[in-house]
């Protein structure tokens, strides 16, 4: 049997390497366009601030090793320029020799990736203006940086011994992964950095509200965010600079332009083979890659994916996934039954110093589904355990089912990175596993003080869920706390820091005693800090006969969505 491979990168090079582990006798042909295979692509916005020094560390195999250690034909400067699918053969087209030449195959496997979108804006292609998605693009910046523009080869002869070192200006179009990862490094090598971007907020995969505290984040280490704008053009200053002209008329100057609005599937091939496209515009497949013909399998950011909570056809450009999608290809090409089981679009950002996370569904992506059975609520529990010195605070959106109480999504962020990793990896393998807010309660996660709490956040998340689940402890949210008989249950001395108009406060201690000042003719919405004496307070309250819910959140989340309502 004959397989080609067409894209050498995420989900072609682990699609080969599978299928030769799988089958020594296969005769395999990677053909990739570009330089190199396997490179890591996830690795470039790093190069650009220097964290990753070489970049010969990005490149994770070579194609000597594909050919050495796999028995790969694994061909670089290749491209497929057509597929005739009829007749199974492809033509692929040297690029150092322009020569065209045709090879036959028994399986085919495109994983073609998904280009960043290169709008005919005018003066896209000035000098400067650069994308980030291969070694030679990033090289490309890398040699800017270093001495680009006049002011740009003003800086790298900067000795240190003037005043001050001049200033040098980016504009970083696009708020997404690629958008921030480059902001963020781009202020690692002293740029002022501007972020601009169309969206109302960084991360639209994000709930704005948890969007608002990224985007604080970043702004707090000096990126400049401007949201609701679109990027409509860009002209060339004097002296190599350029200027980025926005559709509300605003001017950005800068001596670099990162370009990160997005990736389109590339469908080009697929398309001219005849190949059927999904209602998003990707390459459809089934659960085991197979695409419209039987011979051809499609695997990466060039094709849909089922969303794992909603089912809908979605386009998710993720590397795990490609790698999954990549292995699964090279099973059913060798007789196995491995399926896909949809993406959950799990992703991470580090932040300086920092990460936001999350899995599975958004609230306003259920929201535009119409979709009202669920149920959410907000925590923020330590990274470790409080006591312990250098516990960080993690905030923890949590989303589930009301019918069923299985989780839909979570979304968390904070200052210790890998704490936030921690928690919502762990959330995401109990999504996939269809597990309910109970599961989540009794999970057994590692615990020592620096690391975790004995109840750990996501134990915290199943409790609070399973006591709104039985009604042992109502929840509501400060979007209907307008009108409403709000009890602040914290002591005097917190509310000298921050109160909430028109709230009585009784504390804690003194709930008990007090009762009688309270209504039993309407709801008590109750507030602390953090929800859970508003959860001790509601017990009290439910057991005394009132009508009672926790402020999800406490003043922490309304803290929060005041930030997002004035970001
Ligand atoms: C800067 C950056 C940072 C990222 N960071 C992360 C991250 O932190 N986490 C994460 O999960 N994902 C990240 N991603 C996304 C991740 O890299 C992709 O999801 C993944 O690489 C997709 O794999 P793929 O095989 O579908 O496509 P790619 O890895 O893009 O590979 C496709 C390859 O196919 C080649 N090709 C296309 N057409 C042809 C043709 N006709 N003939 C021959 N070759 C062809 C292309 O040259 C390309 O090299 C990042 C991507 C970028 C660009």
């Amino acid at each position: 049997m004959k397989v080609i491979i067409i894209g050498g990168v995420a989900g072609g090079a682990s699609c080969a390497a599978r299928l030769r582990r799988l089958d020594e006798k296969v005769e395999i042909l990677m053909v990739e366009k570009g330089p190199y295979v396997s490179y890591a692509n996830c690795g470039l916005p790093y190069h650009i601030g220097k964290v990753i020094e070489k970049e010969s560390s990005l490149l994770v195999a070579t194609r000597e090793m594909f050919t050495a250690v796999f028995g790969i034909d694994c061909r670089t400067h290749c491209e497929a320029v057509a597929i005739d699918a009829k007749n199974k053969t492809v033509d692929l087209r040297n690029g150092m020799t322009g020569e065209v030449t045709t090879e036959s195959y028994d399986k085919l496997v495109l994983s073609p990736g998904a280009p960043s979108i290169h709008p005919p804006l005018p003066g896209i292609d000035l000098p400067g203006i650069f994308q980030v998605r291969t070694v030679p693009d990033t090289r490309a910046v890398v040699e800017w940086l270093d001495k680009g523009t006049d002011f740009l080869a003003g800086m790298s002869n900067y000795t240190g011994m003037q005043q001050s070192k001049p200033s040098t200006r980016a504009v970083v179009v696009g708020g997404g992964f690629i958008g921030l990862e480059c902001a963020e490094n781009l202020i690692h090598r002293g740029f002022e950095v501007t972020l601009i971007q169309k969206p109302d907020h960084v991360l639209t995969h994000l709930d704005p509200e948890i969007a608002a505290l990224v985007q604080g984040h970043i702004k707090r280490h000096g990126v400049k965010v401007v949201a609701n704008d679109g990027v409509n053009g860009f002209k060339q200053l004097a002296g190599g600079a350029i200027e980025v002209l926005t559709e509300k008329g605003k001017t950005y100057p800068a001596d670099v332009v990162i370009l990160a609005i997005g990736v389109r599937p590339d469908t080009k091939l697929a398309n001219s083979a005849g190949i059927a496209l999904g209602e998003r515009g990707g390459i459809l497949v089934d659960d085991q890659m197979h695409t419209s013909d039987p011979n051809i399998f499609a695997v990466g950011d060039a094709i849909e994916v089922k969303d794992f909570v909603t089912g809908e056809q979605s386009l998710i450009a993720l590397a795990g996934p490609a790698n999954r999608q990549g292995r699964i290809a090279a099973d059913v090409i060798c007789g196995r039954d491995s399926r896909y089981r949809g993406t959950q679009g799990t992703s991470i950002i580090g932040l300086f110093g920092g990460a936001a996370a999350w899995t599975g569904v958004s609230e306003k992506t259920l929201n535009r589904r119409g979709d009202t059975d669920y149920e959410k609520i907000y925590l923020f529990p330590n990274s470790h355990a409080g006591y312990y010195p250098g516990a960080k605070m993690i905030g923890l959106k949590v989303i589930f089912r009301k019918s069923d109480g299985k989780l839909l999504g979570a979304q968390a962020l904070g200052e210790d990175g890998p704490a936030v990793d921690k928690r919502i990896s762990a959330l995401a393998v109990f999504l996939q596993m269809g597990a309910t807010m109970d599961d989540l309660a009794e999970a057994e996660l590692c615990y020592a003080p620096q690391f975790g709490s004995a109840k750990d956040a996501v134990n915290f998340a199943g409790m609070i869920a399973g006591n709104i689940l039985r009604g042992d402890s109502p929840v509501s949210h400060w979007e209907s706390a307008d009108g409403a008989f709000l009890l602040d249950v914290r002591g005097p001395a917190e509310l000298v820091m921050e109160s909430v108009p028109g709230a009585l406060n009784i504390p804690l201690p003194q709930l008990r005693s007090r009762l009688g000042e309270l209504p039993r003719d309407r709801e008590i919405k109750v507030i602390c800090r953090s929800a859970q004496r508003a959860h001790y307070a509601t017990r009290i309250l439910l057991q005394n006969g009132f009508t009672a819910s926790v402020l999800s959140g406490g003043m922490i989340s309304r803290a929060m969505k005041e930030i997002a309502a004035t970001k």
